[in-house]
C-alpha cells in the first residue's frame, strides 16, 4: 500500500503543522522565562564583567538563551509559512519537482519546500 502524501491526506498534514507549531511556541514560551529570569541586558551594564564572574556567566548564558530564542522564531516563522502553503494546498509538494515530499522527510524538516532528491541535488 502507498503512503499517503500530505497533499492527499491534509487533516493529517493540518494535525501535524498545528502540533509543530504548538511545540515551536512553547519552546519560545520556555526560553523567553528562562531569559526573564536571568534578567534582561535593560539591568544588565556589562560594566563588572571581570570583576564580577557570575556576571560574565549570566552573560554567556543570554546570549546562549538568546540564539536559542531566535532559532526557535525562525522556526515559527517557517511553520507559519508552511501553513499559508497547506491553505493553498501547495503543502508537501516539491516546489522544484512537484512531486510529494515523503512524510519521513517532512516530520523531519516540517518546513520543507523540496522532496530528498532535488534538496540533495541542489549543488
Ligand atoms: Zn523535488
Amino acid at each position: 500500500m502507498r503512503e499517503s502524501s500530505a497533499r492527499r491526506d491534509t487533516s493529517r498534514a493540518e494535525r501535524f503543522l498545528a502540533r509543530e507549531r504548538a511545540s515551536a511556541l512553547a519552546r519560545i514560551e520556555s526560553l523567553r522565562r528562562q531569559l526573564a529570569a536571568i534578567g534582561d541586558d535593560s539591568t544588565w551594564t556589562g560594566a563588572d564583567d571581570e570583576h564580577d564572574p557570575e556576571g560574565a556567566t549570566l552573560a554567556y548564558e543570554r546570549a546562549q538563551l538568546q540564539g536559542l530564542l531566535a532559532d526557535a522564531r525562525r522556526e515559527l516563522d517557517e511553520l507559519d509559512r508552511a501553513v499559508s502553503r497547506w491553505r493553498e494546498g501547495t503543502y508537501g509538494v516539491c516546489e522544484r519537482c512537484g512531486k510529494d515530499i515523503a512524510w519521513q522527510r517532512l516530520e523531519a524538516l516540517p518546513a520543507a519546500t523540496t522532496c530528498i532528491k532535488c534538496a540533495s541535488s541542489r549543488h
